[in-house]
């Protein structure tokens, strides 16, 4: 027996927050027919790291793997959806009680999707991994971690920028940006698909899970 599909990917709208500096996402029509044109036409500009979207090793690490190369059953299969309630950030005290295995798929759902940040102005606040809790994992061999807002680091550039130099380069692969607010920790199956931009650090992902 399997759940509905839910859609766990943040809609791509003018006007939605991103990582401060980074372009935000802006679609505009080129052409309307309303204006008369044969049909309706949207061209977009936007950091390629908005929204829910994948991070490669490329993106911190020089002449790392790009998101094209990303083996497609790094996001395709079975994924644990951890709750981490009331932690600033995750430890390995909160990863030890896991019993995590090898190649296993992990997403976090913490404070962050109660308070639905995604849907908000930017907050530097958010649960984020530490440093230490990025070793664990890494040591523990996972395959893939996501987590619910825009970094698997926190907004503090030292500690951010080791978080995902340890977990990108032990070879896990990131999905940031996963709307968890309305999914309750378990086993799902997930299809995440980033879109295949040729040598880039990330890209953009749809984003669904269903309950097994
Ligand atoms: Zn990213």
């Amino acid at each position: 027996m399997t759940g509905p599909w839910i859609d766990v990917s943040v809609p791509l709208r003018n006007g939605m927050s991103g990582w401060p500096g980074d372009k935000p996402f802006e679609r505009t029509l080129t052409h309307t027919i309303a204006g008369g044109a044969s049909n309706n036409l949207s061209q977009f500009a936007s950091s390629a790291h908005v929204g829910t979207h994948m991070d490669a090793p490329l993106h911190f690490l020089a002449d790392a793997p790009s998101v094209d190369s990303m083996p497609i059953d790094a996001v395709v299969g079975p994924a644990r959806v951890v709750g981490i309630a009331d932690a600033d950030s995750i430890c390995p005290e909160h990863l030890e009680p896991l019993a995590l295995q090898r190649g296993e798929r992990v997403l976090f759902r913490t404070r962050n999707s109660d308070r639905r940040l995604l849907e908000h102005e930017f907050a530097r606040d958010f649960v984020a991994i530490s440093p230490e809790g990025a070793r664990y994992l890494a040591e523990r061999g996972v395959r893939t971690v996501g987590v619910d807002y825009l970094s698997v680091g926190a907004f503090r550039e030292e500690s951010g920028r080791e978080t995902h130099r340890v977990l990108l380069g032990a070879g896990v692969w990131i999905v940031e940006g996963l709307n968890l607010a309305d999914v309750e920790p378990g086993n799902y199956e997930m299809i995440c698909l980033p879109l295949r931009l040729a040598g880039s650090d990330g890209a953009p992902a749809r984003a669904v899970l269903r309950r097994i």
